[in-house]
């Protein structure tokens, strides 16, 4: 037994020189923090900042996902005044530190395979909260003016698709004309903006579908609410899911 476990010992000790000596050659190091990977499973980001990265929903409204105060009831006093078009929405955490750069890192300069690692943080939220509850995913479409070969979000939802056996539907729900950047604008001009921006293809395939709605970022809530109203006319539910939301979502 003990020959056994000194064994053990030394063929992992082996195993972590390599992987060290391979690392070093190539020098690949974490895109956020900037340190030496040290493991060969380790691919851009390492395992330390992946383990920063938690899910962060304590203290949320149990529909919409904005913070409020501990101690407080579980709906937020806006889903009770009045509720959103979504059943639920669920945010993985707050749009800050390393996740922000990891979004940035993915959608702006294109570092396509963070899409894995991403996705695996939907999934996370699916096995938590949402087995078996949709049928059919949809992505958040990107604007028709701005378009770009890469469209980070509807990748992710490929992924998350050939997860969890449910059909990712593309081109269903699509914008159809051009808008200004949301982050520009204030919160009644976000609503004017993204009026009549989208619409709903071969309405068939959502009729009576629990549709999983899946973006990135959660700021107001503007684009994620416009897209669930449409769905929802034909669908019989809609929860949504993003990355990560804006700290201070509190109501405007
Ligand atoms: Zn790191
Ligand atoms: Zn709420």
């Amino acid at each position: 037994m003990d020959k056994l476990f000194a064994r053990n010992r030394i063929k992992k000790l082996i195993l972590h020189i390599v992987n060290i000596a391979v690392n070093s050659i190539f020098v690949k190091k974490c895109l956020i923090c900037n340190m030496h990977l040290v493991y060969y499973f380790e691919n851009y980001i390492c395992e330390n900042c992946k383990n920063e990265i938690k899910i962060e929903i304590d203290n949320t409204c149990k529909i919409c996902s904005i913070q409020i105060p501990k101690g407080q009831d579980s709906i937020c006093g806006q889903c009770l005044l009045s509720h959103p078009p979504y059943n639920r929405h669920i945010s993985f955490t707050i749009y800050k530190d390393k996740i922000r750069k990891i979004i940035l890192l993915y959608k702006l300069s294109e570092i396509q395979p963070l899409k894995h690692y991403i996705s695996s943080l939907y999934l996370k939220i699916i096995d938590e909260y949402f087995k078996g509850k949709f049928d059919v995913i949809i992505s958040v479409p990107v604007d028709s003016g701005r378009k770009r070969t890469f469209e980070p979000v509807s990748k992710i939802s490929d992924i998350i698709s050939s997860k969890t056996g449910a059909k990712h539907l593309k081109g269903v729900l699509v914008k159809v004309r051009s808008t200004k950047k949301q982050s520009s604008l204030n919160y009644n001009e976000r609503i004017k903006n993204l009026n009549r921006a989208f619409e709903i293809n071969s309405k068939e395939k959502i009729v009576n579908k629990r549709i999983l709605l899946i973006d990135d970022v959660y700021t107001t809530g503007t684009t994620v609410k416009k897209c669930s109203k449409l769905l929802n006319k034909y669908a019989e539910s809609v929860v949504v899911i993003t990355l990560a939301r804006s700290a201070n979502l509190h109501l405007k």
